[in-house]
């Protein structure tokens, strides 16, 4: 299959956002304007409710949502599949204390996910260094009505992990260096070779064109890098129990051996750092990492990975580190 003959074997993801309404509400919406349960990649009418994501409806690829109340009003975020799994996997509580970083956030369709899962509860400080990006994220928010985010112009790498939050979030510091399980959502630029051709999914990408073969292996290499210093920074921060490392990159340099390298660096070893079991990450999610790029194989089922053409999604990993102890401390 071509791009455009992937993208039509994608149906239209639709996550309701439960910030401002509830699944039943869209529902209602859709079946006052002749939507019926049936396949909707048969049917322009057909819509089913997906297996694995909760509040995300598939409809007829062809779908479009511009200009559509339920789109303007925010309830309802055009999202793919794949990309709303970091969120689901890293499962912040809804509470008052609870605190998560996102990391890389424009545009902002996990972070609204994040903040969905919190029920707009507890607080969500989403960094984005990129200027422009940073301003489509702010509306982006706003539009959802994620009250709980705090967006942060800055670049995450500076953000000193032992000061915590002090010199770019002055107020929050203290709370934050006393609250026990702080979350973090890793999903930073990648080379993108995961998406199929959808002009939302280009915008979430934060991809450039490649041409010469040698030129993608550098630049691969060059992610790589820049991911697992990513992945290290998180690990350094010391109240952080969990950590989400997501691409919609296909490729092994940024997908498994980021994060066996990441599992080998000494902020893993000090931090007690390894990934979360099988049944803490998707577990009836058929596709897994690659056991042949891993030290020890068996770390493969800890891995998720979706196939572009395959799974009717874009390309995409999901890993999940915690920490060896951070289970027993949890315990009342
Ligand atoms: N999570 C987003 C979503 O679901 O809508 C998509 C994130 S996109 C793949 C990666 C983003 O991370 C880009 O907007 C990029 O500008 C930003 N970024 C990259 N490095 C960063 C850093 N060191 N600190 C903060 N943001 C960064």
């Amino acid at each position: 299959h071509n791009g455009d003959e992937r993208a039509a074997l994608i149906p239209r993801y639709v996550r309701v956002n439960t910030v401002r309404g509830t699944l039943e509400e869209v529902l209602e919406v859709l079946r006052s304007r002749g939507y019926v349960l049936s396949d909707p990649l048969s049917s322009k009418k057909g819509f089913s409710q997906d297996k694995h994501v909760p509040n995300l409806l598939l409809l007829h690829p062809s779908t479009t949502f511009q200009d559509d109340p339920l789109y303007t009003s925010g309830k309802i975020i055009l999202q793919d599949k794949a990309s709303c799994f970091p969120a689901l996997v890293l499962a912040p509580p809804a509470a008052d204390d609870s605190v998560v970083i996102d990391a890389t956030s424009a545009p902002g369709n996990k972070t609204s996910h994040l903040s969905a899962l919190m029920n707009n509860q507890g607080k969500l400080y989403a960094f984005e260094r990129d200027r422009k990006r940073f301003s489509t994220l702010k509306m982006m928010l706003a539009k959802a009505g994620c009250s709980n985010v705090s967006p942060i112009n800055d670049d995450f790498l500076t953000v000193d992990p032992n000061a915590e939050q002090k010199a770019v979030i002055p107020a929050v510091t203290d709370k934050l260096m006393r609250l026990p399980f702080p979350f973090s959502l890793l999903d930073p630029s990648c080379s993108g070779s995961g998406i199929v051709n959808r002009l939302d999914h280009l915008l979430e990408a934060d991809t450039e064109d490649n041409t010469s073969k040698e030129k993608e292996d550098d630049r691969l290499d060059k992610l790589a890098a820049f991911q697992l210093m990513m992945i290290r920074h998180a690990m350094k921060f010391p109240n952080v129990k969990k950590i989400v490392y997501s691409t919609c990159s296909i490729h092994a340099t940024e997908n498994e051996r980021v994060v066996q390298n990441a599992l080998q660096a000494e902020e893993a070893t000090a931090g007690k750092f390894e990934l979360a079991r099988r049944e803490d990450v998707l577990p009836t999610w058929p596709r897994r990492g690659y056991p042949e790029e891993l030290l020890h194989s068996e770390d493969a089922a800890s891995l998720v990975r979706c196939l572009p053409g395959e799974d009717a999604t874009n390309g995409f990993f999901v890993s999940c580190f915690v920490r060896a102890d951070a289970e027993s401390e949890g315990d009342p």
